[in-house]
C-alpha cells in the first residue's frame, strides 16, 4: 500500500438556485411530480429555441471571482452529443472550448493544516432528466422534469492525494456555494453532485496511472468512502500484475463497494460542435465588475477575520463559519454586544444548543436577536446570573416569546443577588456548619472550595452572584 500514491480529481456539478431553468423559462423545484416542470424547449421540440438565462451567467461569474478565476469574456455554448434515456435531446448543451472560468483555485483546511486545491476550469450547461428505478414493479421510469436545468460543472486539477483532502475540499466548495448563494449544496437531493477520477501510480513513478471514473455518489461521507474503496481495488489490480482499465464506475451506497458502469468515451465520441442556436455570450467587463461589487465574504475570510478583529479562537471561529446563517446571527448581536467573545461563546454554546434541542435552525428561533442581545446584557452587567440566563430564561423566552428579557426575569424572579454582607453572612454560615471540610482545605485539600461555594449558592437559592460569592468565600476562608 506505501509504494502506491493516490492521484485524484474531482468533477463536481452544482444545480443553481434559480428559479427558471438554463435555457428555457419554465420553474424547476426538487420533488415536483414527474414531468410537469418541462417545456417544448427543453424537450427540444423542433422550431424552438433556447435563450441563455443571465442569472445563471452572474453565479458562474460570482463563483469565478470568488475561486480568482479567469472570466472568459466571449463564451460559445457547445453541444456534447450522445444517446442516452434521460436526454430528450440527443444533445447537451454545454461550454467545451471556452468555458466561462478558467484556472483559480479554492483554499481550504484539513485537521488545521491550510491546503490549495486549483482549478482546471468552471463551466456552464444543463442537466438532463432523470431515471427512476421502481423496485416494486421494476420499471425503468423517465422524468424530465430536472432536463434544462441550470448547472455549474467545476473541475479540479489531479491534485488531491487522499479520501481525507477530498472530503475537506468538496466541504469548504460547499460552504463557498451556499454563502455565495448560488447553490443549496445538498448533496441526497442532488443539488451538489461529485464524480471523482482516481488513478494510484508507484511513489518513485513520474507519470500519473490510468484513472478510473466514479460516479453515484451522493453524500459526502460515501465520497471518501468511494475513493478509499477505488484505490484499494486498483493497487490490488497492479499488485496481482493485471492492469487498470479506463472505465466510469458506480459506486453503491449499499454495498459500499464500486461496480463496472460502462468502458469509459473518448472525448471524440461527443462530437462536440458550437451550439448554433445561441449566439456568443459576451461578457463585459463592467458586467464583471458589477458582480464583484456584491460578492460576500468567504467562510476563509469570515474566520481570519473573527480571528484577527474579534480575537476568537481558531476553534471558536472555525465553528461560527460552518453555518452563514448562524454567522449573520452572531454579526447581528455584535452590532449590539461589543464582548465579541462572550457573544460567541453564547452562540456556539446555549443557543446552539437550544437550536439543537428543538430542531430549529437560528432563522426559525422564535426569540428576535434584540431579545438574545438582552439576556447576554443582563448577565454582563450581574442582573441575572449565566447559568440562570442560559438555562431558565432563555428556555422561558423561547415558550414565551412575547415577554420582554425583563418581564421573564421578573416572573421567574431570577434577580441576582449581589449584596455582598448578606453573601458573607451565607458564607460564615456555611463555613460555619463544616469545621472539619474547612480544615482539611487549609491543609491543602482545595477540591473542597466547590463545596463552600455551592453550599452558599443554594441558601441564596441559586440567586446569588456566583462570581461574588467565589470572591467571598475565598476571602473568608483564607482569612480567619
Ligand atoms: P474528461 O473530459 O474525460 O472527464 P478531463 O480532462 O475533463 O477529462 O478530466 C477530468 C478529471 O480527471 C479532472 O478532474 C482531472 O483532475 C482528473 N484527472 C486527470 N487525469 C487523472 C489521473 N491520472 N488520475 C486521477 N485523476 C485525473
Ligand atoms: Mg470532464
Amino acid at each position: 500500500m506505501n509504494c502506491y500514491v493516490p492521484v485524484i480529481g474531482l468533477e463536481i456539478h452544482i444545480q443553481l438556485a434559480l428559479k427558471h431553468k438554463m435555457f428555457a423559462p419554465e420553474n424547476f423545484h426538487f420533488g415536483a411530480i414527474p414531468n410537469t416542470l418541462t417545456s417544448a424547449i427543453s424537450l427540444a421540440h423542433p422550431g424552438t429555441l433556447p435563450t441563455v438565462n443571465k442569472k445563471a451567467v452572474d453565479y458562474a461569474i460570482c463563483l469565478g471571482l470568488a475561486c480568482g478565476s479567469k472570466i472568459t469574456h466571449e463564451n460559445y455554448f457547445a453541444r456534447k452529443n450522445y444517446f442516452y434515456t434521460d436526454l430528450p435531446k440527443g444533445y447537451q448543451i454545454t461550454q467545451d472550448k471556452t468555458p466561462i472560468c478558467v484556472g483559480g483555485h479554492i483554499n481550504y483546511s484539513l485537521n488545521g493544516e491550510d491546503k490549495v486545491l486549483n482549478l482546471i476550469r468552471i463551466h456552464m450547461e444543463e442537466d438532463a432528466g432523470k431515471m427512476v428505478y421502481d423496485n416494486v414493479s421494476s420499471d425503468v421510469r423517465i422524468d424530465f422534469n430536472r432536463a434544462g436545468v441550470a448547472l455549474l460543472e467545476i473541475v479540479t486539477e489531479p491534485e488531491i492525494r487522499s479520501s481525507d483532502e477530498a472530503y475537506a475540499f468538496l466541504h469548504e466548495l460547499r460552504r463557498i456555494v451556499r454563502y455565495l448563494g448560488i447553490c443549496d449544496g445538498n448533496m441526497e437531493n442532488g443539488s451538489l453532485r461529485c464524480d471523482t477520477n482516481i488513478s494510484v501510480m508507484s511513489k518513485d513513478s513520474e507519470e500519473y496511472g490510468q484513472r478510473v471514473e466514479v460516479k453515484n455518489i451522493n453524500s459526502m461521507s460515501n465520497v471518501k468512502m468511494a475513493i478509499e474503496c477505488e484505490i484499494a481495488r486498483q493497487i490490488q489490480l497492479l499488485q496481482s500484475g493485471k492492469i487498470v482499465e479506463p472505465e466510469t464506475r458506480a459506486f453503491d451506497a449499499v454495498t459500499g463497494d464500486t461496480k463496472h458502469m460502462r468502458k469509459k468515451e473518448t472525448t471524440t465520441d461527443y462530437r462536440y460542435f458550437v451550439e448554433p442556436d445561441i449566439p456568443c455570450l459576451f461578457v463585459s467587463d463592467e458586467w464583471i465588475d458589477n458582480i464583484k461589487s456584491h460578492l460576500p465574504l468567504l467562510p476563509q475570510v469570515y474566520k481570519k477575520k473573527l480571528i484577527e478583529e474579534y480575537h476568537l479562537s481558531e476553534y471558536v471561529a472555525s465553528v461560527l463559519i460552518e453555518d452563514k446563517s448562524i454567522l449573520m446571527f452572531y454579526e447581528s448581536l455584535c452590532s449590539k454586544i461589543s464582548d465579541y467573545i462572550t457573544v460567541a461563546n453564547w452562540v456556539i454554546g446555549p443557543i446552539k444548543g437550544k437550536l439543537n434541542e428543538m430542531k430549529l435552525t437560528v432563522d426559525e428561533l422564535p426569540v428576535s436577536t434584540q431579545q438574545i442581545a438582552d439576556l447576554i446584557g443582563a448577565v454582563l452587567n450581574n442582573t441575572i446570573s449565566y447559568s440562570i440566563a442560559s438555562q431558565d430564561v432563555l428556555g422561558y423566552l423561547v415558550e414565551h416569546p412575547e415577554c420582554s428579557v425583563q418581564e421573564v426575569i421578573k416572573t421567574l424572579d431570577v434577580i441576582q443577588d449581589c449584596d455582598r454582607d448578606y453573601i458573607e453572612k451565607l458564607t460564615f454560615g456555611v463555613l460555619d456548619e463544616y469545621k472539619n471540610k474547612v480544615i482539611e482545605y487549609r491543609n491543602g485539600k482545595k477540591g473542597l472550595l466547590g463545596l463552600f461555594i455551592g453550599e452558599v449558592m443554594k441558601r441564596s437559592k441559586g440567586k446569588a452572584s456566583p462570581k461574588i460569592v467565589n470572591e467571598v468565600v475565598l476571602k473568608c476562608i483564607n482569612t480567619d
